[in-house]
């Protein structure tokens, strides 16, 4: 596994299917144990920093849902391989400025990373203008990290109201990326109850160290990328 081909640490396309079908199995493994129906759960196959031969790789082997974690290197990749396959969805899994948000609305399928009121109203505007409405996911800062976005648990209700009543973003769930030294069940459990409370049915958390665990806590999104890509060159921002 992971072996790399060419400079940008990238896996081989075969390698690549090969990850996938492995994941897919864990997914499904960890859905079963958990008593649910595995078909509820949805693979994120997190591309940032892989190019476009790694993309396509995967979508041969059959993936359909990615995520991407800065709006500019998307815009760089995605547009042509969007006109390509109809069928693939976009998510943004990482933190989204103001002035990005226009073409954000543009390009992604879901942005998993509303984290404060004015990213909320621009996002809504921005649908307003463009009749395009990507599913929201208010991301939580579980861990309460200071260096990390998101909204902190107790700020969770009133913003969930406030996307919702005041700005009518189409919010559909929670995302949560727990601190790298913690328990991460502990970080899904409480995701988890959140949503609950707030009618909220989507969950997106786990990443390629812990997405089975994720799934025992009713993740129905497990965002993954260092298990099926390989490992990513370690700039500032890749990780
Ligand atoms: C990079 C990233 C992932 C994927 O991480 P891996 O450990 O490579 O699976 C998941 N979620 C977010 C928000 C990320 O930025």
């Amino acid at each position: 596994m992971f072996a790399t081909v060419g400079m940008n640490s990238m896996v081989a396309a075969i390698d690549i299917a090969a990850n996938l079908a492995q994941v897919r199995t864990r997914i499904e493994a960890a859905a079963r144990a958990a008593g649910r129906d595995p078909a509820d759960v949805a693979l994120v196959a997190v591309t940032k920093t892989h190019g476009a031969a790694a993309i396509r790789a995967a979508l041969a082997a059959g993936q359909r849902v990615f995520g991407e974690n800065r709006v500019q290197e998307a815009e760089d990749k995605w547009p042509e391989i969007k006109a390509e396959f109809a069928a693939a969805r976009l998510h943004l899994i990482g933190p989204l400025q103001s002035n990005k948000a226009k073409r954000a609305v543009q390009l992604f399928d879901a942005i998993e990373t509303v984290d404060r009121p004015k990213i909320a109203r621009v996002l809504a505007e921005e649908m307003a203008k463009a009749n395009r409405r990507p599913a929201c996911f208010i991301e939580v800062n579980t861990g309460e990290e200071s260096q990390k976005s998101g909204v902190l648990p107790a700020q969770v209700d009133a913003f969930v109201r406030e996307c919702r009543e005041i700005y009518g973003l189409p919010v559909e769930g929670l995302m949560c990326i727990p601190p790298v030294d913690e328990e991460p069940s502990l970080h899904f459990g409480l995701l988890s109850e959140m949503a609950k409370r707030n009618g909220l049915r989507h969950l997106s958390m786990g990443m390629s160290a812990d997405y089975e665990i994720a799934i025992a806590f009713g993740a129905t999104f497990v965002r993954v990328g260092t298990a099926i890509f390989g490992p990513r060159p370690s700039f500032t921002g890749a990780k």
